[in-house]
């Protein structure tokens, strides 16, 4: 089935896109390569951290925090993101709770996005297992997004229920992904750029390999899952779509 190739995703409908992931520099691994090119067709993406990253560096907590979300700041203007929220949960031992729900949830209604993207919660992903603040992040997201349309969930939010019609999570060729975005060109240099902008964060990682190399070369691989030359992979929900078993008649 190699001769198969990803749709894109239906972006021409995409408003209003919030992502949600755990840490600074989580969007930056290829994801944000996307992002720059909905910003460049006038699509407005929000991102919201749930730590500061912290517990990402050998120097002090708080003085990692604060280089860590201001080189966040720069990665988001590197690929035309204004909208960056950062939460304060600790960073390494976020725990999927109804806190965690609550905060998404609110996000979710105060930006009122028709595209949520948030990390997977898998334990085994084709790179390793995956660090624990990361599956916690998913699943709450995943949940917070139903919490968001349900007036009587989180009733003492000062805002309007909101219902998201897409739930995008980040793909791998060959694990799952069901479209894809074509970044070739401008939106990769800036994808590369945004990571590149983690700079004093990545030069305490002296085996990290450089952003202008392996972000390319990945996006090659996932460009050949679409029949284009640079891409990034989503699994894609429609969250509105009638349940395909069903008759069709309930929303
Ligand atoms: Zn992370």
């Amino acid at each position: 089935m190699t001769a198969m190739t990803l749709p894109a995703l239906p972006e021409e409908s995409f408003q209003r896109v919030l992502c949600v992931v755990a840490h600074p520099d989580d969007m930056e691994y290829g994801t944000s390569s996307a992002v720059a090119r909905w910003t460049a067709r006038g699509i407005e993406v929000g991102y919201l951290l749930l730590t500061r990253g912290e517990a990402g560096m050998p120097n002090p907590p708080e003085e990692t925090a604060r280089l860590r979300v201001a080189e966040q700041r720069a990665a988001c203007a590197a690929v035309g993101v204004e909208h960056l929220t950062v939460l304060e949960h600790p960073d390494g031992v976020l725990v999927y709770g109804l806190d965690l729900r609550r905060d998404i949830c609110h996000e979710i209604r105060r930006f009122k996005p028709d595209v949520v993207l948030g990390t997977a919660y898998d334990v085994e992903t084709p790179y390793g297992f995956d660090q624990a603040d990361h599956r916690a992040a998913g699943l709450a997201t995943l949940d917070a997004i139903r919490d968001a349309g349900n007036q009587w969930v989180f009733p003492e939010e000062d805002h309007e229920p909101h219902d998201v019609r897409w739930y995008l999570v980040p793909g791998m060729p060959g694990s799952g992904a069901t479209h894809g975005v074509d970044v070739t060109g401008e939106p990769l240099r800036r994808g590369v750029a945004s990571l590149e902008a983690h700079g004093e964060y990545l030069a305490a990682l002296p085996q990290h390999p450089a952003p202008a190399d392996f972000i390319p070369q990945f996006a090659a691989m996932s460009g050949k899952a679409m029949g284009v030359e640079h891409a990034v992979l989503f699994r894609a929900y429609d969250l509105q779509a009638p349940p395909e078993f069903g008759t069709g008649d309930e929303g």
